[in-house]
């Protein structure tokens, strides 16, 4: 490393403008150098306090960057520090019963709650509205001893009542959480039982994962919140013996702490390419391209000050108390440090100091010095250095009239240039210089230049009909158009659980004297974390036991099948509709009467009001009475309702069963109404976007023209 500008220091005014100095001499030698991100490092001195905010602003600025576990300051990381608060709550809730108002309002305001302060205000309206209606004569306290309060147990609002808002939606979600972690804790649960229960309960793992394989700038934030996550699970993990509110306690302590063991396995994972922040310490032994140093400041590197804090831990050797080290040894020890970093450049040094002119940061370390080049003083341009950034310069560039027509013109080209480009695929690699996909550019699609829909006769699945009214827009995003990603590993639980529970059914044998072969088809999932693996079992095996109870404890006088198909031939509104299905359990009650059983394996239960009119239900109803089952129930069509059976939500005697009345014995009904509508929407193919509760967990919501700014605020 002798060539001419291969060492080179350079003076930044302040710490902000550090970061992005430093983010943009990495993007220069991965874009313009065609370095690997692996072969780039950031040195910084000690503390995993720096590692990690450098960590944050370098993801933020779009780099990729990978700490070793015992670098990163788990604590800082806002996933963890959100999942802590929501098993410190249930903890809290566990042993005292009560939640304090900040905490409260902080617990809705994280992913996991889903609000934010705007929306946080908007259920203290409601909440308020509601308290004086029930009583207007009560003195209301403050909206955060109120929010609170409901928190902890349903007052104003149940949880089985229509919430008719995300405010009210989100309060009710995080008061089951809350709820059943608390009785996880009392129960004694282990510790990575209780963080798989918070971290799998809503739609947050989903949203970030959708983010991550988005592969915008957005996506390296969310990459690096679920290393985080992971960090956090194999912390949690090492935590054996730990249960209840005192293993809460400890894992709370421990990352406080940051008594994290080194995750080599993921540091040195050669698939991870990405930039490695580490310390001198961690430096040893590797070597890189590109070396920055940073954090280049007296106090800090050479630190000065004595280490070891006011116990002195830095004494302690393994013959027990060491002779303290004297300043003159401690600056060569800082020396050392320095060099070592120095000495880990294969062909390019930089090192970043800050010259703050405010004098609110010390001076730049004397080591700079010793480097022996000039010193340079730098501000981060403004020129882009991301394709989002230099897409969107040109695009302002171009739609300018006040700009020359040969300026508007030149940047007009670039664009047509960079939206021709392809990858091996054909795929675009820059899909946003397209004017075909910028906004308003469009005009209104004609429906009648959509995809073809035979006019005649509808087809309809009892399953959908219920999607296609909530949202037509989301419905054909998912369904016609594709655009949901494929089954995963976790989703196949679902559908052997129905497998083995319709086989309990007909062999009439527990379904949990399945669960060893359900551990045998387990082990050859493709799951990529064997405690995942683990959990996800648990749950399979839990949702059979659950199954079993119910079995033992209904009125089941006579099973006609399971697992029946049907096929429903209608007219409505002068439309042939044909709707298909399949009912998971057909039987007759101890009245005679046919009842339609459902088996869900979510783990959310909807509410009693919701079930009343759930589509699926109806239709699996209106197929009985209109002799779709005539064969195998000998022509008995009296209707003795539905039931939905949630395997995996436990209540106190077994799983929550939701139930639906019969169907009226002749003429429309409710059903009628919701097929007529959902058969109106496929033949007009107006998928119209519908807001409603589950927009939040939507991932169609960037673009989805009924959400504010084009859906693309969270
Ligand atoms: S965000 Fe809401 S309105 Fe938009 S597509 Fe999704 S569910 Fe429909």
């Amino acid at each position: 490393m002798n060539q001419a500008g291969a060492v080179r220091v350079e003076i930044v005014p302040d710490s902000g403008a550090e970061a992005d100095r430093i983010a943009e001499i990495l993007r220069e030698a991965h874009l313009r150098g065609g370095a690997e991100w692996q072969q780039l490092a950031v040195i910084c001195p000690a503390g995993a306090d720096a590692v990690s905010a450098l960590a944050g602003r370098l993801s933020a600025a779009g780099i990729p960057v990978q700490i070793a576990g015992d670098e990163l300051a788990l604590g800082n990381e806002p996933p963890v520090r959100q999942l802590l608060a929501v098993l410190q709550s249930a903890a809290l809730l566990a042993d005292t019963g009560q939640l304090q108002p900040p905490t409260a309002e902080r617990l809705l305001r994280t992913p996991l709650g889903g609000l934010d302060a705007l929306g946080l205000r908007r259920l203290a309206r409601q909440l308020r509205l509601r308290a004086s209606l029930a009583d207007p004569d009560a003195f209301l306290p403050a909206s955060g001893s109120l929010i609170a309060a409901e928190l902890v147990a349903p007052e104003l609002i149940d949880d089985d009542q229509r919430a008719d808002s995300t405010e009210l939606d989100a309060l009710i979600s995080m008061r089951r959480l809350l709820t059943e972690l608390a009785g996880l804790i009392k129960e004694d649960a282990d510790i990575p039982a209780l963080l798989w229960k918070a971290w799998s309960a809503t739609s947050w793992p989903r949203r970030l994962q959708v983010e991550a394989l988005r592969g915008t700038e957005s996506s390296v934030r969310a990459h690096r919140d679920l290393d985080a996550v992971v960090a956090l699970f194999d912390l949690a993990g090492r935590q054996t013996g730990q249960h209840g509110s005192a293993g809460v306690r400890a894992l709370l302590a421990e990352v406080q702490a940051q008594q994290i063991a080194a995750d080599t396995a993921r540091e040195s994972d050669p698939r991870r390419d990405s930039v490695a922040i580490v310390t001198p310490y961690r430096a040893k032994g590797r070597q890189w391209d590109l070396v920055v140093l940073t954090g280049l400041q007296e106090g800090r590197w050479p630190r000065i000050n004595e280490p070891g804090g006011l116990l002195r831990a830095d004494l302690l050797g393994p013959d027990g108390f060491q002779p303290p080290e004297t300043p003159a040894e401690r600056m060569a020890a800082e020396r050392r440090s320095f060099l070592l970093a120095a000495s880990r450049a294969r062909k390019r040094l930089v090192a970043v100091a800050i010259a703050d002119p405010g004098g609110e940061i010390e001076e730049p370390s004397r080591f700079i010095s010793e480097l022996g080049v000039d010193v340079v003083e730098r501000r981060p341009e403004s020129l882009p250095t991301t394709l989002e950034d230099l897409i969107a310069l040109l695009r302002r560039r171009a739609t300018d009239s006040s700009l020359s027509p040969a300026l508007r013109q030149a940047a007009a080209t670039e664009l047509a240039w960079l939206a021709d480009q392809r990858d091996d695929r054909g795929r675009a690699l820059a899909p946003g210089a397209d004017p075909h996909q910028w906004w308003g550019l469009r005009g209104i699609t004609d429906t009648g230049r959509g995809p073809s829909v035979d006019k005649e006769p509808i087809r309809l699945s009892g399953s959908k009909v219920e999607a296609i009214l909530a949202c037509p827009r989301k419905w054909f995003l998912e369904g016609p158009a594709k655009g949901r990603a494929p089954k995963n590993v976790a989703m196949v639980l679902g559908t052997l659980v129905h497998e083995l529970v319709a086989e309990s059914a007909l062999t009439r044998t527990p379904a949990e004297t399945y669960s060893q072969r359900l551990a045998e088809i387990w082990s050859q999932l493709p799951y990529e974390a064997a405690w995942y693996a683990q959990a996800q079992y648990e749950q399979a095996v839990e949702a059979l036991r659950n199954y079993d109870i119910w079995a033992s404890s209904s009125d089941h006088a006579a099973l006609v099948g399971v697992e029946l198909p049907f096929q429903l031939n209608l007219e409505l509104a002068g439309r042939t509709v044909v709707v298909d299905g399949t009912v998971d359990r057909l039987e007759v009650d101890s009245l005679n009467r046919l009842r339609v059983i459902d088996f869900k394996t979510g783990n959310q239960a909807r509410s009693d009001a919701e079930v009343l009119e759930m589509d699926q239900l109806g239709i699996y109803q209106l197929a009985v009475r209109e002799g779709a089952f005539d064969e195998a129930t000998g022509g008995v069509r009296e209707l003795g309702g539905a039931q939905v059976v949630y395997l995996k939500v436990p209540r106190r005697d077994g799983p929550a069963v939701r139930s639906q009345p019969p169907l009226e014995p002749s003429g429309p009904t409710w059903v009628h109404e919701h097929l007529t509508r959902a058969a109106e929407i496929i033949a007009t193919q107006d998928y119209y976007a519908n807001v409603q509760p589950r927009c939040r967990s939507c991932e169609f919501r960037l673009g989805c023209p009924a959400q504010s700014a084009g859906g693309e605020q969270e």
